[in-house]
């Protein structure tokens, strides 16, 4: 970054010597005088015979009297010549000049000028005043001068080619200064078109009010932009000086961020933008001459407050901080060496001109790369900040659907469990009738497929009333859960299923069964229950069971899961009438036989 600066300051400086040289080479200027007219009342004719004595010798780098309100007259003796010549006071902001030509003792031409008569009326048509003298002959110069702005008088003489290489060199380097501004100016706004970062806008219009201020000092301004207004020509300095520090503080407070990172800095700025705008206003209507100083004043108040700003947070370690105290140094730098001119203090008329171009040029220039910095890291920022928001996220995110994940587990669980227990029958732990009418129709299905058979048997038990009536429901309850178990341990074949049909009566599917060796199964089974003592809490009780059986293939074609579970139903109950503990097979939908 150094490096870099230290080229681009090589580079301004070869310009400026370049710009300097092909300005100022001129002939040398014959001694120039001087005399102060505190009563404003002399005439030209007063003068023509004054000693030597009555003048005072101007210093030959041209001269700077401050601001004063006292008339000043110049003179100056050319001697005879074969060319053309012209004089030219490179100072523009001179309110009204009268100058006579004046050989031996007549007066051969009276010329008027000055930033308070309008543009369009002068002889030549640039920002500088520039004379041409009509004669070759030797020539005194007389010129009257009277300013509201600083007083002075960087005079030179020309023969009219030079001339035009020392303006075209000067106008050079004036173009190219502005062509930057409008640069960085449209480049800003554009900034602000994409970004809509307010920052951008503030700050083209900060180097809007830089480039009118310098339009003004330069007489561009009154050249090119506001020919027809005297008025604004006369107030020009006080304006747009006032605004540009508006603006200046303005950008400050955007930079560095005072109002979150130095608030008390922060107030100072915010006043310095409220003196300014007042400074402003006032312009508008109080007099320059009144005005002028004050500006002057607070642009030096000012700017040493903007730097002090500047450098304390870089000492806070901003790291931008730096760069902004460096533009705003050499700017202000410039403002401060060229003000102290203004004031009259020293006199370097090229410094005087073009000191605040250089420096505001800088300036503006490191601003701008200050802006594109703070941008990018603003950017940075809240890239960073999205992410530590989108890291949280997910990680939020992962725990929901963790929990969810935990919730959904359970809830399955939960759901198998009340399947089975929605399936169970709640005493014996059997399937219960609900499943059976769900299965049938599967398992019916399933055979017909397969051509497999397959057996519903339907066990009842007898004369269960008097269990309960004898021993009571608990021990009735206690026969049922022990039948249960023996169903359960008997019919053990895989695809073999109980259910509990209803309150003493359960019923079996066994599929893929064939009725002989179905009906030898249930007879074994019937036998084991016969022989069982039921033990319960009031004693043992011996029962026995009724068995109705249908198979599927003893049907007709055409049977239903429902109409099978009939033909079993009947075979029970033809088994009950035939009188219990014993088994019937249906042979078809009502037709029943007592053995396969
Ligand atoms: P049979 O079948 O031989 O004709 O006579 P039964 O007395 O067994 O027939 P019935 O259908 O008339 O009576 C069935 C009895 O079963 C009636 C009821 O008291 C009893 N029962 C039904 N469910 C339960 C139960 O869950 N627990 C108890 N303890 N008894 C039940
Ligand atoms: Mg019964
Ligand atoms: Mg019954």
């Amino acid at each position: 970054m150094a490096k870099q600066l230290k080229r681009w300051f090589a580079a301004c400086m070869l310009v400026l010597t370049w710009v300097s040289a092909a300005a100022y080479a001129q002939e040398t200027m014959p001694p120039v005088y001087y005399h102060v007219d505190k009563t404003g009342n002399q005439s030209v004719e007063q003068l023509l015979d004054k000693e030597p004595s009555y003048w005072n010798v101007l210093p030959s780098d041209g001269a700077s009297f401050g601001y004063t309100s006292d008339v000043y007259w110049f003179y100056f003796k050319l001697p005879a010549a074969d060319y053309d010549r012209m004089i030219r006071i490179d100072y523009p902001l001179l309110d009204r000049i009268d100058a006579y030509f004046v050989s031996g003792e007549t007066i051969i031409d009276r010329v008027k000028a000055g930033d308070s008569f309008e543009f369009d009326q002068r002889r030549v048509n640039s920002r500088n005043f520039i004379f041409p003298i009509d004669t070759h002959d030797e020539v005194k110069v007389y010129l009257r001068v009277e300013t509201t702005s600083s007083m002075r008088m960087p005079l030179s003489v020309w023969q009219p080619s030079d001339l035009i290489g020392s303006e075209q060199a000067l106008n050079t380097a004036t173009a190219m200064y502005f062509g930057l501004l409008l640069c960085m100016i449209i480049y800003n706004l554009f900034s602000y078109t994409v970004t809509r970062d307010k920052r951008f806008a503030i700050y083209s219009a900060y180097i809007v009010a830089i480039g009118l201020l310098l339009a003004g000092l330069d007489g561009t301004g009154y050249q090119y932009l506001w020919p027809w207004s005297e008025w604004i020509q006369y107030k020009s300095i006080a304006l747009f000086g006032s605004i540009v520090f508006v603006f200046a503080s303005l950008v400050a407070s955007q930079i560095l961020q005072t109002e979150t990172r130095a608030p008390k800095l922060h107030k100072g700025l915010q006043g310095i933008m409220i003196v300014a705008g007042l400074l402003f206003l006032a312009s508008l209507i109080l007099p320059y001459e009144l005005m002028i100083s004050a500006v002057l004043v607070v642009a030096i108040l000012a700017s040493s407050f903007l730097i002090f700003t500047g450098f304390t947070l870089w000492q806070q370690g901003l790291a931008y901080a730096r760069i902004y105290t460096l533009a705003l140094s050499v700017l202000l730098l410039a403002i401060i060496i060229n003000a102290i001119g203004y004031l009259g203090f020293f006199e370097s008329f090229f410094i005087q001109r073009y000191m605040i171009m250089i420096g505001s040029a800088i300036e503006i220039m490191l601003l701008s790369l200050v802006l594109a910095i703070r941008f990018n890291e603003d950017r940075r920022e809240r890239l960073a900040a999205e992410q530590r928001l989108n890291s949280r996220l997910e990680v939020k995110v992962k725990q929901r659907t963790a929990e969810l994940e935990a919730v959904m587990r359970k809830l399955k669980e939960m759901n198998q469990r009340l399947e089975v227990k929605s399936n169970e029958d709640r005493l014996t732990k059997l399937y219960n009738r609900g499943v059976l009418d769900e299965d049938l129709p599967l398992e019916v299905r399933r055979a017909r497929r397969t051509g497999y058979d397959i057996a519903v048997v339907m066990i009842d038990i007898d004369h269960f009333k008097k269990v309960n009536d004898n021993l009571g429901h608990q021990a009735g309850d206690e026969v049922l859960v022990e039948l249960a178990r023996l169903l359960r341990v008997n019919f053990r074949r895989a695809g073999d299923r109980i259910y509990r049909y209803g309150g003493e009566e359960f019923v079996i599917l066994m599929p893929g069964a064939q009725e002989l060796g179905c009906h030898d199964k249930v007879l074994t089974v019937t036998d084991v229950i016969r022989a069982h003592s039921f033990k319960t809490e009031r004693g043992e009780v011996k029962i026995t069971v009724s068995v109705g059986m249908a198979l599927l293939n003893s049907m007709p074609g055409h049977a239903s899961s429902k109409q099978l579970l009939e033909a079993a139903d009947n075979a029970l109950y033809q088994a009950k009438n035939a009188g219990r503990d014993q088994i019937r097979i249906a042979r078809s939908l009502n037709d029943v036989s007592e053995k396969p």
